[in-house]
């Protein structure tokens, strides 16, 4: 028994025994009682509410990977009242040009932060070098424990194919903890999952040794503001460091508003024809044809398989 169906159990008890205890009482003791009652019945709706809603957790190398790839999902989510995370496997401590090591990883914390507010996100950063990541035992039970504390229903993380190695590990770290967040005997301390979660990979243009699917794809159009406001808030990224190592510092405009213009630009993802096919898939045709921006998804191997219904279940947007 878990704590939620002890909390049901205690729930109902208390029930019971008020419903007998009324026939006993006073009439103003009665009003008081069922005043309580009532209390606790609108209660317990809302946490069987609360038990439908789905919880994700998506998983980058980087302090500002998931925004980048799930962001405007995250959003949408976030939007309907569901339990959204991020994770940063590395603490982001050499993505500058000018600083770096625990300066440049307090910064970037602090811009997750913001971002997360700004998303309607939690966000955990695991204090693991930047672009030294290594798929080891250690950083492998980090990450059982985090989709287990997270009670998380889906999990996203990248494909293992990647130019970065941080990128390609935080994939094979996570398909490594994908099974054994329902193994009991790792790591113990943290209770198991009763179920595996859905695994998907965020969407990226490698083509070797096989070109990312999309299965699912998400129209990101309402709240593609939002994503880019959250990219905004990694001011060392987006309008210092990538420009610098990407050698297009010249074009980054000074004044404020207009970064955000640029930035929105120079970040839209083209729709490619396979997530459109999905888009249609999902959204029908017409619908479909309207959409400027998404995000696509493929599902992973190693969890739990879900047909197009439990899909559907799990990304209720879809379709709307
Ligand atoms: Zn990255």
């Amino acid at each position: 028994m878990d704590g939620g169906e002890k909390l049901i159990n205690f729930i109902k008890a208390i029930h019971y025994w008020f419903i007998i205890k009324t026939f006993f009482m006073k009439p103003i003791c009665k009003k008081f009682f069922c005043s309580l009652l009532l209390f606790f019945f609108v209660d317990m709706i809302i946490h069987a509410q609360d038990d439908k809603k789905v919880r994700i957790i998506m998983i980058g190398a980087h302090p500002d990977d998931c925004d980048d790839d799930g962001g405007g999902t995250a959003a949408l989510f976030a939007q309907m009242g569901y339990a959204v995370k991020f994770v940063s496997v590395t603490n982001g401590d050499a993505g500058h040009q000018l600083t770096g090591g625990a300066e440049l990883a307090r910064r970037r914390f602090a811009e997750t932060q913001e971002a997360g507010k700004r998303l309607g996100v939690v966000y955990d950063v695991l204090d693991n070098h930047d672009g030294q990541l290594m798929p080891t035992l250690e950083i492998r039970l980090q990450i059982i424990k985090k989709i287990r504390e997270w009670n998380a229903d889906i999990v996203i993380a990248p494909r293992p194919n990647d130019y970065h190695p941080d990128h390609r590990y935080t994939g094979v770290l996570v398909q490594d903890a994908a099974y054994m967040v329902a193994v009991p005997d790792i790591a113990p301390e943290t209770p198991a999952l009763k179920k595996n979660p859905v695994f998907l990979y965020f969407q990226d243009h490698f083509k070797r040794p096989n070109p990312f699917r999309p299965d699912i794809a998400i129209n990101i159009t309402d709240v593609f503001e939002k994503k880019i406001s959250a990219l905004d808030a990694h001011e060392s990224q987006m309008y210092e460091w990538l420009p610098w190592i990407g050698h297009y510092a010249d074009k980054v405009p000074k004044d404020k508003t207009e970064r955000i213009k640029w930035l929105a630009e120079t970040r839209k993802q083209a729709i490619t024809p396979e997530v459109k096919t999905a888009l249609e898939k999902w959204y029908g045709k017409e619908k479909a044809g309207a959409i400027k921006n998404a995000e696509a998804f493929e599902i992973c191997e190693y969890g739990t398989q879900p047909d197009d219904e439990t899909i559907k279940k799990l990304f209720p947007m879809l379709g709307k």
